[in-house]
Order: C-alpha cells, then structure tokens, then sequence
C-alpha cells in the first residue's frame, strides 16, 4: 500500500510521492523557537512528524531529505536576551542544548539538516531583494520592508481566510507603517532600544536590521531542497500567518510552486484545557521526567491520539502508557531475540494504519490485536516484525529509556537501601544514605511511588 496523508491546501487525503527526477523525497518541518523550553504541545507535533520521517524512510529508503530549522532570531529570542541582560547567541544556544537533548530522549530521528536563521542571512536577504525587484515587497520609511499580499492573489489559499477576516485578524498589528494591514514584515529595520547589537546588513546592502520571522523557512527551504518540496508540515497553529506567508514568499520568488503537499497537527490539551503556566497544567519533558515517567511513555501517550485531532494528554494517559509498554516489553522478551529473520506479517497491520492518512491511534491499537491474537509459531520472525513495527512508531523498549546516563550499581544499591529506610519512616537513615549518595556525584529524586537518579548538577 501506498503512503497517504491528508493536504491541507487540497483538504483531501492524496499520495506522497517524490517529484524530482533523482527521486529524493524533500521533506521540511518548521522547527522550534530557541528561546524557552519546547513544551509537550511543541513535543506532539516533532514526535507525529518523527513517525512520519521514519514512514517515509521505510517507504523511500535512503531518499528522504529531511531539513528542520531552529528559530534563533525572532522578538521573542531577542526579548529573552533583553531581558536576562546576555547576548542572544548565549540564550539560544543553551536552549538549543536542551532541545536537543529532549528530541533524544524522546527518540527522535536527527534531521539531515538543522538550519539556523542566523546562519541563513545573506538567503534571506536575497530573497528579499528579488521580491522588491519583483514589486512584491515595498521600503517603508523607517527602512523595514514589506510583503505587499495584493501582489499574490492566491495568497490566504492555504487558510481560506478571506479578506476581511484578514483585516480583523491584524488589526492588532497595524501600528507599523505598512500599506495594507495585512501586509507583513520580510525585513525589520533596527531599532537600537529594542535590538541592542542583533543587527545585519540588510536587502541591498543598507538599512541595517533583521529579518522577519517568515522569510527564514522560505530561505533556507530554497537552500537546502530547492524550490519545490514535497511536503510542508508544522503544528495547525503555524498555517496561518506563518505558512500562507512562507507560499507567498516563496511563490513571488521563484514563479514556481512551494509545496507540494501540507500536513498539519492539531493542537495539545493538557486535562482538557489548554495549557499554560497559570492553570498548572504546563509540561515540559523534564516536568514529566521529574514526576517518574519515561519519556518513552510520553512519546507513546502523545502518539496514543489521531494527529489531525486535539488531544487530551492527562498524568492517566501517562501511566497507561507506562503499564502498556511494559506489556510490549514483557511480549518482546517472551519472542527472544529477533536474530537475522525475515519479518513475519504478523505486525503488517500496524504499518497499514500508518500509511492511512497516520493513523497512530489505529496503529498502537492494531499492535496490541497482533499481541493478544498471537500463536506459537515463528518467534524469530514474529520478533523481527515486532521490532520492524515499534521501529516505525519509534518506540524503543530498552529500559532505561530516559536518556540519562545510569548510575553505577553501588549507587543504585545505596538507592534501593535508601527507598525501604524512607518506607520504614527511618528518616535519619534515609539521609545519611542520601548524603553517601550524594558523594558519589548523583542525586536521587522522589516521587509518590517510586524514584530515580541523576548525575548531581555541578555547582
Ligand atoms: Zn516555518
């Protein structure tokens, strides 16, 4: 069977497939923003495209151009290094560092390319110079520049927004000097109280400033996979303005289509809410870490709903997770290792759910109607065709699956002697092992019904 995902422009669920002559697949995913902790929401949309990286691996083997940037320049980076008092380079890269280290953790694939805007000015730049020779952009008198949309009629094709709902959606940003409200920013003119030293030549070798936030995935698509790709995708809440702007850019650019295809994730709700930091409902990965759950459970419970619809993630939803990995865990060891064996069909079904439009919720439950339905037979096949499965959803069964480094067993021993005191209410015990614990460079974190260690931060 083939692979099929729904369109977003199209809104009907059609075929991918390479269009270029050498066959490569070009795949490009709007990364994150550098400037906070990535959240579990941003989590459920780099995890759904993480399965669909490796269904295209599996579909197009060795011909998947996978490129997804880093947002290192924008006004909310530059707003954080205001505000901590350190250059931007600084905040970016530390939080680059944990992105990175939660995508491992969560087991997703590295893309072939991570591009950053910073690295991608000169792109941008030269973008922005032919839009302007093109009459798709216009110099404001403060030097920044705009994208002029009257000069795009297909432009709100991909959001169907119309005209006037344009103009309301704006309005709140029409204290700039543009023609149109709907107009948007390619270039940003420096302003010295709000950039402090981000600033770069800019389109046409004057006008120092920075570029808007659109123009980088325009710019560093046309970089690293031409002008056309196969397919787009981002979280629902980037198709309006981001990706509307990024096909009129690009579009007025080249004169060629962007495109081909646009996939889009639905948003996260977190107890059937959206989250934020005031409702106590805000997660990061290592929120959940710190609570006891693996991130494999939480790779597993953001994938446990359809991604074209919202899903309700709950510390429930996490521990199912848990107790259903460890029912995969205990079949695997049941099955033996896989050795050289073909895979049996035993777990195609899985892999068919997948290729209908990513239908990870019917993937997870046709993995669990192969486990239950399960006879004797060929173990070794059946194991191979588990592994190729769970190799797809990206689930890696290998216990400890934090990605964190494990302790030594003298360690852990102390832990579990530290555990039962702190059970017994020996209190006085369960510190002095602590601080034995704490000598040897790890620190032991409680929770309500279990714990775990981590290597002791260095003061
Ligand atoms: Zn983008």
């Amino acid at each position: 069977m083939a692979l099929k995902l729904f369109d977003s422009l199209t809104r009907q669920t059609r075929e991918l497939a390479p269009a270029a002559p050498d066959g490569v697949f070009r795949f490009y995913n709007c990364g994150p923003t550098v400037y906070a902790p990535a959240h579990i929401g941003n989590f459920r949309t780099f995890i759904v495209n993480d399965v669909l990286r490796r269904l295209l691996d599996l579909e197009f083997p060795g011909k998947v151009k996978h490129v997804r940037n880093l947002t290192d320049v924008d006004d909310r980076t530059i707003g954080q290094a205001r505000a901590e008092r350190r250059p931007l380079a600084e905040i970016t890269r530390h939080w680059t560092a944990l992105f990175h280290a939660d995508c491992a953790a969560l087991n997703l694939l590295v893309p072939h390319v991570e591009p950053t805007a910073t690295g991608h000015i000169p792109e941008q730049v030269e973008m922005i110079d032919v839009l302007l020779q093109k009459g798709n952009a216009y110099r404001s008198a403060d030097g920044s520049v705009y994208f002029k949309i009257t000069s795009f009629p297909q432009y709100g094709a991909l959001s169907r927004i119309r005209e006037r709902e344009l103009k309301v959606t704006n309005t709140a940003f029409d204290a700039d000097h543009k023609d149109d409200v709907g107009d948007f920013a390619l270039w940003k003119a420096y302003k010295p109280e709000e950039d402090g030293d981000v600033r770069w030549p800019g389109p046409g070798g004057a006008f120092e400033g920075r570029p808007g936030w659109h123009i980088e995935c325009s710019a560093m698509i046309r970089r690293h996979l031409g002008e056309t790709i196969d397919l787009h995708t981002g979280g629902v809440d980037l198709l309006f303005p981001h990706h509307e702007n990024e096909i009129a850019q690009s579009e007025c650019c080249t004169g060629t289509t962007f495109a081909r295809h646009w996939y889009h994730s639905e948003h996260l709700l977190v107890d059937g809410t959206t989250m934020s930091k005031s409702k106590g409902n805000y997660y990061t990965l290592g929120d959940l870490v710190a609570k006891g759950y693996s991130p494999t459970a939480v790779r597993y419970a953001l994938l446990s709903g359809h991604p074209r619809k919202q899903l309700n993630f709950t510390l429930d939803s996490l521990h199912a997770a848990e107790s259903a990995l460890k029912a995969l865990r205990r079949f695997a060891q049941g099955l033996g290792p896989a050795g050289s064996a073909e895979p049996s069909a035993l777990f195609d079904p899985v892999i068919r759910a997948l290729e209908d439009d990513l239908n990870t919720p019917a993937a997870l439950g046709a993995l669990f109607s192969a486990v239950n339905a399960h006879a004797p037979g060929n173990a070794a096949a059946d194991r191979a065709a588990l592994d190729r499965a769970l190799g797809v959803l990206g689930l890696d069964l290998t216990p400890p699956a934090s990605g964190a480094p494990s302790a030594p067993a003298e360690v852990e021993d102390l832990a579990r002697r530290r555990w039962e005191a702190k059970k017994a209410r020996d209190f006085a015990a369960a510190d002095h092992i602590r601080a034995e614990i704490a000598a040897a460079g790890w620190s032991m974190l409680d929770s309500k019904d279990g714990y775990r260690l981590e290597p002791a931060k260095k003061a």
